[in-house]
């Protein structure tokens, strides 16, 4: 970890994460955000507003693959439906996306959970 940076900034909640975001956009490079715990483990996590409960919860690395592209969406659409859904969801996804959109889906399946890896490799495999 870097000794000296022109900006700390100290928890990562909502203020902290939003410090950061804004420094950054301004250009800002030498920043660090230092969190004692998780980010967003304060309480951020669990706000409520009126009667709607919002729990920020942390996503696994795999689900943050391919970010803004289709391949990226595909995984995230698939870990929303879950392991049940996951072959339905394929159906509906696959003529969605172009063949190098698959590439990247395929080339994923190294870090995906064996629920949503081993569908792929059976369509894979089928053609
Ligand atoms: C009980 C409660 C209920 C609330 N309900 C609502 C609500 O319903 N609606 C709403 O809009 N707002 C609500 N708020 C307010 C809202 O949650 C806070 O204003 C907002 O989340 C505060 O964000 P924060 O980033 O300042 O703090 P936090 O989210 O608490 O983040 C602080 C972070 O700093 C870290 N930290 C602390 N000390 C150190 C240290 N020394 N070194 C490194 N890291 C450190 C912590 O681990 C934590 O992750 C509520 C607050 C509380 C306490």
């Amino acid at each position: 970890m870097k000794s000296h940076v022109q900006v700390a900034v100290i928890g990562g909640g909502v203020v902290g994460c939003s410090v950061l975001y804004h420094l950054t956009r301004l250009g800002w490079r030498d920043v660090m955000l230092i969190e004692r715990s998780e980010l967003t483990s304060g309480s951020s996590r669990r706000l409520r507003f009126d009667a709607l409960i919002v729990q920020l919860r942390h996503a696994p690395r795999w689900q943050m693959v391919a970010p803004h592209r289709p391949a990226g969406n595909a995984v995230r659409a698939l870990a929303w439906l879950g392991p049940r859904e996951v072959d339905t969801g394929l159906e509906a996804i696959m003529p969605k996306l172009s063949a190098e959109d698959f590439g990247e889906l395929a080339a994923a399946r190294a870090v995906l959970p064996i629920w949503m890896a081993e569908p792929l490799s059976a369509l894979i495999a089928h053609g």
